[in-house]
């Protein structure tokens, strides 16, 4: 069998995890990337990664990038109630790391690192206008490439996902946006909190002890408003009034659950945040598409341990059945969780009551540690 030939558009978190995951196997990788990396915008946010996940990027990262993930052993939930914030749930499993924290600019700068090193990824610098998914082929101009498979990880608003998806899709949109930041503290704060207040979630992730990144999901309305000011002073109400902090420029992104019905066509699959978005609150986007990888890796593996080829197989069929209930699931379950806390009259009343003693119940602690380090599926094996 020839050798097979994959191409992966896009070098947002997806493509670049794709490209590094996949290359592993016997493959050749075109890598498309519209932009060169040095003159790529910064990326504000940061990534939360699950330690089953963390695991299994490791294995393709070197030794020494582990210094940019910073391990966290406790989590801490609250919610606002008459101004004043309850911790309500607090998760921890001893010496385990429940999570590991990295600033998506480091990590995309390693994981390029990575993908440079790779004898058999070809870094090509273009935008991709159009995709001939009937062909299964890149069109540059008069010019055609022919793939075995390829993959679109060009994010949410990308014109070609739009053609490639049309309007068959679930979508909640909430008309909420996230504002999120770095801030640098005089105080030691070495996990992640996520507070429910009346405006809206608010989750801390810290990068090390002194400088933490936000993520607050607001309503749009807030876009109107001194954000600065608003958020300066929720978080000195939260951290304690003499907490020093310096806030960095806020940055915003458009939030919405929404999941496409189509995301596969013939030989050419949609990865990532194309394909589905789920709202921040859980920080669980990147860890699903991280488990989305992992199969896809597993599928090509087993038909190449068949001698088969990756065109015209069962690949993308058997991913799609596998990984679309789950990643639907939790869009779902996040949505869930994020409208039980919202200040409304159906929830407010009995939230007290639910929550009062919520930190006692062991088996639902572990569970929820189980599902958002290895997916619904898994943790329930
Ligand atoms: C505020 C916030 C916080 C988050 N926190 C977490 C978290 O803690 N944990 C977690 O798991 N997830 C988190 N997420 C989700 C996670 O950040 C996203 O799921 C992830 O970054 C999606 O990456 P992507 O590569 O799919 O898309 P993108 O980052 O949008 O990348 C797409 C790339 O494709 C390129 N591109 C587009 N079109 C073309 C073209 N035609 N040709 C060539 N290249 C093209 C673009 O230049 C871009 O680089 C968060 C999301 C938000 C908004």
């Amino acid at each position: 069998m020839k050798k097979q030939k994959i191409c992966i558009i896009g070098d947002g978190l997806s493509g670049l995890t794709a490209a590094l995951v996949l290359s592993n196997l016997d493959i050749d990788v075109d890598f498309i990337a519209e932009n060169k990396q040095e003159k790529k915008s910064s990326d504000p946010r940061v990534t939360a990664i699950s330690p089953s996940n963390f695991k299994f990027l490791i294995n393709y990262l070197d030794i020494k990038d582990s210094k940019f993930f910073w391990p966290c052993k406790k989590i801490n939930l609250f919610y606002e109630k008459f101004n004043h914030l309850h911790n309500f749930i607090n998760f921890s499993e001893g010496s385990k790391n429940l999570l590991y924290i990295i600033k998506n600019d480091n990590f995309k700068k390693i994981l390029f690192r990575r993908i440079k090193g790779k004898k058999n990824i070809k870094i090509i610098n273009k935008e991709v206008k159009k995709v001939d998914t009937k062909n299964s082929c890149i069109l540059f101009g008069k010019k055609s490439y022919v793939y075995d498979l390829i993959l679109l990880c060009v994010g949410r608003s990308s014109k070609i996902i739009s053609d490639f998806v049309g309007k068959r899709y679930i979508q909640k949109d909430d008309k909420e946006i996230a504002l999120t930041s770095i801030v640098s503290h005089n105080i030691n704060i070495s996990d992640p909190r996520q507070y429910f207040l009346k405006e809206g979630p608010l989750a801390i992730l810290p990068v090390n002890e002194k400088i933490f990144s936000f993520v607050w999901s607001v309503s749009n309305k807030f876009q109107n408003k001194n954000i600065n000011d608003l958020v300066y002073n929720k978080l000195k109400k939260i951290l304690g009034n003499k907490t020093n902090i310096n806030l960095n420029k806020i940055f915003t992104f458009p939030i919405s659950f929404k999941f496409n019905s189509i995301f596969s066509k013939n030989n050419s699959l949609v990865l990532g945040d194309g394909s589905y978005n789920v709202h921040p609150v859980a920080g669980q986007g990147f860890n699903l598409i991280i488990r989305d990888i992992m199969k896809l890796f597993q599928f090509i593996e087993y038909n190449q341990s068949l001698g088969l080829p990756i065109r015209d197989s069962e690949i993308i069929k058997k991913f799609v059945s596998s990984r679309k209930p789950e990643n639907l699931l939790f869009g779902l379950g996040i949505n869930l969780t994020n409208s039980f806390f919202k200040q409304n009259k159906i929830t407010s009343p009995i939230k007290d009551f639910i929550l009062k003693d919520i930190n006692k119940f062991n088996f639902l602690k572990e569970m929820s540690i189980k599902i958002s380090d290895k997916g619904i599926f898994q943790s329930l094996k």
